[in-house]
């Protein structure tokens, strides 16, 4: 079969996590807690399956569920999303994205992402028909560059895809980057994909600067969420998007006959356990207390810790590793190879993000990503192990 994406592999998530059960490593790679979600959640979904909502639910989502997502974005952002015709449930993030893609890219559109970025953008824009048009952050830093967006421009370009709070580099975009991102855009025609899946992981009293923030770019934009990353159940594959009434018809369209719909009860679930509370409003507390303890604990070893302002990733530079500089080995990727091995941690090599400029030579790559959604004694066994680096 002549391959659709003839130059990629398995993803360095898949891969990593193999690599750390293969050598029974702490696994601080794929990004996804290792502590439960809270019991009320499940109860919720138990009560809806027992209460027999497992038949499909509407194509758009659950009322309830588009409903508490409108709520939210009123209430963080003072935003106005109508449930009914401009936010749609999706099978995760990572649906969400694929979807306002195919429902945007028409063959030879070029789509704007800044590297490194989340694995998934380019191959999704790549299986649209689209051409990937990498723009390097900047170097050192992870900020947008706008003059390097700017100059990226052509007549062909159909979107930009952006996420803040950023995976990897864990930077978050501030409200003068925001305007100008919007300044930009004016007057021009392009669609913004904003990815935001760690929208309430934001830290030191820093607020997320939605896109839904800011009519004029929410006027143009697929706003996309995961229910996974917020309430600790990445398993459950749920999502959002929320975009005007324009796009989300065409956005309908695509999801219609890609997944159709998702499940019914979890969707329920959240829905209750959303309206009870607002759980999120606790998640900047909870993971910047685990982000302090994390870096206390690595910055006693050679690792060079860089900002970590949201999400739930620690990066660290490896250049003055010096146990590491002995092996011989060299690169990101053969860091975390050896570091799993070695010390039983694993982590995501940064140059796994990039495939573009950003990258140059992976074997200069030396900044490694460590998710610190973990328990407690997870990461302490993790630190107790990297200490001898
Ligand atoms: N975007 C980013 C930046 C992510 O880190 C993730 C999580 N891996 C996703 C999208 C996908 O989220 P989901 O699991 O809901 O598909
Ligand atoms: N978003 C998570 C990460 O960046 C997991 C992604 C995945 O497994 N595809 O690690």
């Amino acid at each position: 079969l002549p391959s659709r994406l003839p130059h990629v592999g398995t993803t360095i998530f898949s891969t990593m996590s193999a690599l750390a059960q293969k050598h029974g490593a702490v696994n601080l790679g794929q990004g996804f807690p290792d502590f439960d979600c809270d019991p009320a959640l499940i109860e919720a979904v138990h009560a809806a399956m027992r209460e027999g909502h497992n038949q499909y639910p509407l194509m758009s989502g659950v009322p309830a569920l588009r409903e508490a997502v409108a709520a939210k974005l009123q209430t963080l952002y003072r935003a106005s999303y109508q449930p009914d015709s401009e936010i749609t449930i999706t099978a995760g993030a990572t649906q969400a994205i694929f979807t306002a893609l195919l429902a945007s890219v028409h063959a030879g559109d070029e789509v704007i992402i800044l590297e490194p970025c989340y694995d998934s953008y380019a191959p999704n824009i790549e299986l649209a028909g689209g051409v990937a048009v990498r723009v390097p952050l900047t170097a050192g830093t992870f900020r947008p560059d706008f003059e390097r967006i700017a100059a990226a421009i052509t007549p062909r370009t159909r979107a930009i895809v952006i996420n803040t709070p950023h995976n990897p580099s864990a930077t978050v975009w501030t409200e003068a980057e925001m305007l100008q991102l919007a300044a930009l855009l004016r007057d021009t025609p392009i669609l913004l994909i904003s990815d935001e899946v760690y929208e309430h992981m934001v830290f030191d009293g820093a607020q997320h600067h939605s896109v839904a923030r800011y009519p004029e770019l929410a006027a143009r934009s697929f706003i996309v969420s995961s229910f996974g990353k917020t309430y600790h159940v990445t398993g459950w594959k749920v999502g959002y998007v929320a975009a005007p009434a324009a796009l989300t018809r065409e956005f309908r369209k695509v999801h219609q006959y890609n997944v159709f719909t998702v499940n019914t009860p979890m969707q329920l679930g959240l829905a209750r356990y959303m309206a009870d509370a607002a759980p999120y409003l606790q998640l900047p507390d909870f993971y910047q207390a685990k982000r302090e303890r994390f870096r206390a604990g690595l910055s006693q070893t050679g690792l060079k810790l860089l900002p970590c302002e949201g999400t739930y990733f620690q990066c660290a530079d490896i250049a003055e590793v010096e146990r590491f500089a002995r092996s011989g080995l060299r690169g990101d990727l053969a860091f975390c190879e050896w570091l799993t091995s070695e010390l039983g941690v694993a982590a995501i090599p940064m140059s796994a993000f990039s495939t573009g400029p950003a990258l140059k030579d992976a074997a200069r790559q030396t900044v490694v990503r460590f998710c610190f959604a973990k328990k407690e004694v997870t990461l302490a066994q993790a630190l107790s192990q990297l200490q001898e680096l």
